[in-house]
Parts: C-alpha cells; structure tokens; sequence
C-alpha cells in the first residue's frame, strides 16, 4: 500500500479540477487557517444557517461577494456583504 498522498494542484482554476479535488482544497484551507482568524464552531454555524436560508445563496456562493460561503464564514475579519448584514464581523 502506498502512503503518498495525492496532491491537489495550487495553481489550477477551479475548472481545471475535478468538483471532489476544490472542495477539498476549501476544506484544506479553511482548516489551514491561523486559529485566531478563524471563528468559533458555533458562530461559524450560526453564519451558515444565515446564508442558508438567504436568497443570495446560489450553489455554495454568495451572489453579491462571489465568495464560497463556508470559506467566508470561517474569517473573522469577514462579514456578511448583503445589504442586511446577515452576520457582522467576529473581532473582539
Ligand atoms: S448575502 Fe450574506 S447571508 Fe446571504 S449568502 Fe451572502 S454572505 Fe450569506
């Protein structure tokens, strides 16, 4: 058995790669996050049911920033960028 892992290209776009390989890089990424960047389990949670029911959600991606919602939830820094403000920023 082999114990070399398979490498996920980091310079492809995302339609150079097959659907398993760039949702495992954004889970990748968002788990290589500095811990004081990213926010709580339970906040992050919270942000995803926000954008869950939110009409702006369309497959994974927010209409108004472009950006993978469970990559933007994750950021501290990030807030929601709908005119309502859905979640606001996790700075303390
Ligand atoms: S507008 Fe806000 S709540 Fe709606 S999908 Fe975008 S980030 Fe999520």
């Amino acid at each position: 058995m082999s114990s070399e892992k398979q490498r996920v290209c980091r310079k492809c776009l995302l339609r150079e790669m097959k659907e398993d390989d760039y949702f495992k890089t954004m889970r990748e990424y968002i788990q290589g996050l500095p811990e004081e960047d990213k926010v709580t389990d339970e906040v992050y949670e919270q942000r995803l049911k926000f954008c869950k029911e939110c009409e702006n959600l369309l497959n994974g991606m927010c209409r108004i920033c472009g950006c993978f919602v469970e990559m933007r939830a994750a950021m501290k820094v990030k807030s929601c960028p709908g005119v309502e403000k859905y979640w606001e920023r996790d700075i303390v």
